[in-house]
């Protein structure tokens, strides 16, 4: 079955002895035993529900991995994955990444003596030059948020197969439907679903597959044991949405790619990231990895003064942090997702204060593009 057919039977139990095409949602903390050593699979809530067991299945299903785990958001995800881990381990992680899994690692897990190094994904020399002998995982994103870098993802899975190091990849910005890393060889896929794979704006959620049945056991073991669980409402908000994430997904990074194109060619962007354009140094990398390019553009405008100009003058194009929904949004990461990065590293991968982060919704381009005409010009023109 090709993905996007995978993708609508999301949550159709045929099994269902109602017939409901749409998966009910359980709104149960509890079930009832009928007797002692009789359970129906379903005990508490916290342990597993029916509607969140469904939405598993279905994840599990795309992803291509033996197990997949619904949390109540994306950083409880990269939670429950970190304490895999014990004082003392150490792991490589990408310089780039989401600032909240930076924060986590840095000002959380630094506490109970995990240990991380962070290094250029990019170049691979550098990324085997950080292993030691505690080193037990590598921890990257691609493309990475915000500096849209492409990690040779084959590569990197062999340099973890060499030195017996758990591969864990935050899919969040392909997703599931361009990418599925666990069929190249990644140990753990991890996806903020908030983003694309809800794709609504509308709910928080987070996703943990794995290849690995003896991680997959770990892992529920960590789940029931800390109880940041998806409720049964928003698994089914998280069902429902995944219908639609192959029609979104086209739509938005065929958008992206003209908005990427036009972008180019205007005087006031200095720079414009986005895998898609052919020049981009990782456009290969993706292009035979991935079944696209997906909706992120990073792009850094010639003055500052354009900055304030665009976020304050779009109209279509909402001023908000987070991404992957219908709705285009635009952040300014120095100020908002990437705040809690140290300015050396912001340095370091050239983060400044002149780059904007734009998710691609699914409205016309043309109106899109007139948005950013528009703001670039400050405001519309007579
Ligand atoms: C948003 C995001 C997260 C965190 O997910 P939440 O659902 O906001 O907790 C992690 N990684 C990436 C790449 C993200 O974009």
């Amino acid at each position: 079955m090709k993905l996007s057919t995978l993708l609508v039977r999301a949550g159709i139990n045929r099994e269902d002895v109602t017939g409901a095409v749409s998966m009910p949602i359980y709104q149960s903390a509890t079930f009832i035993h009928r007797g002692l050593g009789l359970s129906t699979g379903f005990d508490y809530s916290r342990t597993q529900n029916p509607t969140r067991f469904q939405l598993e299945k279905a994840i599990t299903q795309l992803e291509g991995g033996v197990d997949s785990l619904a949390f109540s958001s994306g950083m409880a995800a990269i939670t429950a994955v970190f304490m895999l881990f014990e004082s003392g381990d150490h792991i490589i992680i990408s310089d780039d990444l989401y600032g909240g899994t930076y924060r986590i690692v840095n000002q959380i897990f630094s506490k109970y003596q995990l240990n991380f190094s962070c290094v250029d994904i990019t170049d691979i020399e550098s990324v085997e030059n950080a292993i030691r002998p505690n080193t037990k995982a590598i921890f990257i994103e691609t493309p990475t948020n915000p500096m849209m870098k492409i990690a040779d993802v084959k590569r990197i899975v062999d340099i973890c197969r060499r030195n017996n190091l758990l591969c864990i990849f935050d899919n969040t910005f392909l997703s599931a439907y361009l990418f599925q890393p666990l069929k190249i060889g990644v140990d753990i896929v991890i996806e903020s679903a908030t983003k694309y794979l809800s794709g609504h704006n509308d709910l928080l959620a987070g996703i943990v597959s794995t290849s690995k049945q003896d991680i997959a056991e770990k892992l529920r073991f960590i789940q029931n044991s800390t109880g940041a669980v998806l409720s049964p409402n928003d698994s089914w908000l998280l069902l429902r949405g995944l219908k639609t994430l192959g029609v979104r997904m086209d739509r938005q990074q065929d958008n992206a790619q003209k908005i990427a194109q036009w972008l180019l060619c205007r005087p006031e962007i200095s720079k414009v990231l986005y895998p898609g354009l052919p020049h981009h140094p990782g456009h290969n990398i993706l292009k035979e990895l991935a079944n696209g390019f997906g909706a992120m553009i990073s792009f850094e405008v010639v003055d500052i003064a354009l900055v304030k100009r665009i976020l304050e003058n779009l109209e279509i194009i909402s001023f908000a942090e987070s991404l992957g929904g219908v709705e285009s949004l635009i952040t300014y990461p120095i100020e908002q997702t990437h705040k809690d990065i140290p300015d050396d590293l912001k340095k370091k991968i050239g983060l400044n204060d002149r780059i904007l982060r734009l998710s691609v919704g699914i409205e016309d381009s043309d109106d899109l593009i007139m948005d950013l005409e528009h703001a670039l010009l400050g405001g519309p023109q007579p």
